[in-house]
């Protein structure tokens, strides 16, 4: 009989539980860049690390278990993750993007792969009209976040599905804000989720990392052979971290989510706070889509002040949360995504969006909540 395996257990343990020959606990770290042969012909399975590597392979599998996935590729950072997703096109075809997305997706799109000849759209994918509207003969993709970065918007994955298997498109999902635990993508119908591992996955804010999972074989078969030949894969190190990450990743985001649920109420009742962008607050936009396709609403979330000169005193005064790009940690940092992690995105895009001189960006982490909010509460003032 084989015993059934919750989310929460696989995490813990990875797919193998450790080390089947030693009995080690911890699954070792194979620090090795190359594999003897065991004679002509005869490979253990693992040859040259770029290729495979046990360690990779282990955090690879466990992903991909978590994700519901057939195979999960482990890359050296996200967006190298991204670009691999890139190079399953060529020269003329076309992909839509949500327009309110990570501003490293939105560069390899608009700047280095547009002088390669590949063309890409920005659209609301919030709404499935405009989506449709945007398809051409060409196009070969669509390519969403949700919730979105910075504003939290909402996509309804099944819906875009759904139009993806009307047009024979691929649909990729970045599911980095989520994470499994709280979002099935390629159970509502996407091709491939993205991650990046740098975040949630990790959750230590020490590690940088990309993943990409996918069911279809023809697909992974030719992802594999684009992570091998273009080589930006995750070093053994880096795997092991990730699996240590995922490991505790179901109790970091619960806690780290009711902590962000707590800060929204707090911002939301504070008076200098015009407006909180949490898909979590019963009363936001996405809150009633995002609850029919996840099971939680993550520890990100925007807000806009009022008054622009309290943005200078918040990035200055705050004591306990810290300055810094980047999400998904144990540790809160806060962002100014028009000069950091949005800077690269058109202004009329931006403006479009509200991603504006106004808005901050919160990754709440498991800290005490009322250390932060008081924190929050001492920057903004009276
Ligand atoms: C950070 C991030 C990326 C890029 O990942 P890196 O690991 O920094 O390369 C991609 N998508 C989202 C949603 C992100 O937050």
């Amino acid at each position: 009989m084989t015993i059934k395996k919750s989310f929460e257990t696989i995490a813990v343990n990875g797919v193998s539980g450790g080390d089947r020959r030693t009995g080690a606990i911890s699954f070792p770290i194979y620090q090795s860049a190359t594999f003897r042969h065991n004679g002509l012909n005869n490979s253990t399975g693992y040859d040259y690390s770029r290729a495979q590597n046990p360690t990779r392979e282990e955090t690879e599998k466990t992903l991909a278990s978590l994700e519901g996935g057939n195979e999960a590729i482990g890359f050296s950072t996200g967006v190298a993750a991204i670009t691999a997703c890139i190079n399953l096109f060529k020269a003329g075809d076309h992909v839509i993007l949500s327009d309110d997305l990570y501003g490293g997706t939105y560069r390899l799109f608009s700047e280095t792969y547009k002088e390669f000849g590949l063309e890409a759209t920005f659209v609301d994918t919030t709404d499935t009209t405009s989506i449709v509207e945007a398809i051409n003969e060409n196009t070969k993709a669509m390519f969403i976040e949700t919730p979105s970065n910075p504003m939290m918007k909402v996509t309804d994955i099944k819906a875009v599905a759904q139009i993806a298997k009307e047009h024979d498109l691929l649909l990729v999902v970045d599911n980095t804000f989520l994470t499994p635990y709280y979002q099935r993508p390629l159970e509502l119908g996407a091709d491939i989720v993205i991650h990046s591992g740098t975040k949630f996955l990790g959750g230590h804010h020490d590690l940088l990392a990309g993943f990409i999972v996918a069911n279809d074989n023809n697909i992974i078969e030719r992802l594999r052979r684009i992570h091998m030949s273009t080589g930006a894969t995750l070093s053994p190190f880096d795997s092991w971290l990730v699996l240590r990450g995922i490991k505790t990743l179901h109790i970091r985001l619960d806690r780290a989510q009711e902590n962000t649920l707590k800060v929204a109420k707090f911002l939301d009742n504070n008076p200098k706070i015009e407006k909180v962008y949490y898909v979590g607050l019963e009363n936001f936009d996405g809150y009633e889509l995002n609850k029919k396709q996840a099971t939680g609403f993550g520890a990100t979330l925007s807000f806009r002040v009022k008054d622009k000169s309290l943005i200078e005193k918040i990035l200055n005064n705050v004591k306990v949360i810290r300055f810094a790009e980047s999400l998904g940690g144990v540790e809160t940092l806060i962002t100014y995504p028009i000069t950091q992690t949005h800077s690269e995105i058109p202004e009329e895009i931006k403006k479009r969006l509200g991603v504006d001189e106004y808005l901050l960006r919160l990754s709440v982490g498991i800290e005490n909540v009322d250390d932060l909010i008081n924190d929050l509460d001492n920057a903004i003032g009276k």
